[in-house]
């Protein structure tokens, strides 16, 4: 069976999620935008841990155009990042760097190429030559490994529940009561967790639906 580690770190991020830093956080959008000095802007996402991962990216306003490291794990967030661009500057990107091939950070490129025709993508030729390789596998093994780990994931059910009840047996008081309110809820989030994934795969469905252009 695989770790339910990550599940675990989705429901432990949701949870925690009220604590992250508050500095120009916006409930519409999952990251915020630092200053770092003039010109120089990161985007941090602020989503919780998950099953999927975002890259942080940043901006570097120029006196003619504007150049982008990295982009995000999907057009839909990364047209989200631009938006919030247009907001700083009308200056056109002209640069965007990906700085290797993991999908978090070149899959919104296609983005910046239709707003910006005359884009030039950069990145070192080893990330040219891992993303058909290194990157397409990784990607068919992130689509294709979540079903399988959701479904392990319901096979180990059983054990879970007989799992959280010892637990909560050696750590809560010795009280029939005490063992409920411990192991009841540790239940209820394993079961939110198969849900959340199980959305996670559909989300990840609709977004690899979305044409992808490559440069
Ligand atoms: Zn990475």
């Amino acid at each position: 069976m695989r770790s339910p580690i990550p599940i675990v770190l989705t429901l432990a991020g949701l949870l925690l999620a009220p604590l992250a830093p508050a500095a120009e956080t916006r409930p519409d959008r999952g990251f915020t935008i630092d200053k770092l000095a003039d010109g120089v802007y990161a985007v941090i996402r602020r989503e919780p841990p998950g099953l999927a991962t975002h890259a942080n990216n940043v901006f570097i306003v120029n006196d003619e155009d504007v150049m982008v490291v990295d982009t995000s794990q999907s057009p839909a967030l990364t047209r989200e990042v631009l938006a919030v661009l247009r907001t700083i500057t009308s200056k056109p990107v002209r640069y965007v760097i990906n700085t290797h091939w993991h999908d978090d950070h070149y899959i919104g490129d296609q983005v910046y190429r239709e707003a910006f025709p005359d884009v030039d993508i950069v990145a070192h030729a080893q990330t040219f030559r891992d993303l058909p390789v290194e990157g397409a596998r990784n990607r068919a093994q992130m689509i294709n490994g979540l079903p399988s780990m959701i479904a392990q994931l319901k096979d180990a059910r059983p054990y879970v529940i007989v799992g959280a009840f010892v637990i909560a047996a050696v750590v809560t008081p010795p009280d029939v009561l005490s063992q409920f309110m411990l192991a009841v809820p540790m239940c209820l989030l394993y079961e939110a967790g198969l849900f959340f994934a199980r959305f996670v795969v559909v989300r990840r469905a609709e977004q690899t639906a979305e044409p992808a252009e490559t440069q």
